[in-house]
């Protein structure tokens, strides 16, 4: 979904604010974007030891570069149900994109696209600023399930429809 570039202009953000480009905010920046999903602070380290293969950036350090980038904007807190806070790249570089939640395990994956198609959305608008006077600019949206891990061995005893 995200491109090299991504990277490059989340790490053009940071230092407009006067912030050095690190190792660990650069390895951070790098992780995110492509994650497909939002991670906790344990994954992206875990995910910078593993792909990036880089040792020296520490959990603390990851802790400390992501409170950071949230402060700045860069990074923003999704919802979860349980489990660790995960972040994923907020601001301009987010997209709109809903999660599909697990209320069993916890896991958090992206939704991309969203499931309120245009007409629906303006439908909806327009019905609310009618009847309630309210302006709406944006919407949250969470979809609360089982993932498919948590699924399978359920399936034998669980009637579809
Ligand atoms: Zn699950
Ligand atoms: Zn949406």
């Amino acid at each position: 979904m995200e491109t090299p570039d991504t990277t490059t202009a989340l790490g053009a953000l940071v230092s407009e604010q006067g912030y050095r480009m690190t190792t660990p905010r650069r390895h951070v920046l790098d992780v995110l974007p492509a994650s497909g999903a939002p991670l906790s602070v344990a994954d992206i380290h875990e995910r910078i030891r593993s792909r990036i293969r880089s040792r020296r950036v520490s959990l603390a350090s990851v802790y400390r570069t992501v409170n950071l980038l949230l402060r700045l904007g860069v990074v923003r807190a999704t919802d979860a149900v349980g489990g660790p806070q995960r972040f994923e790249i907020g601001g301009p570089f987010g997209g709109h994109h809903h999660h599909l939640i697990c209320q069993q395990c916890g896991r958090i994956e992206d939704l991309d696209g969203c499931p309120l198609g245009d007409a629906a959305w303006q439908a909806m608008n327009r019905r609310v600023r009618r009847t309630r006077k309210f302006r709406v600019v944006d919407h949250d949206l969470r979809l609360l399930g089982a993932c498919h891990e948590c699924t399978k061995g359920r399936r034998a005893r669980t009637t579809r429809r």
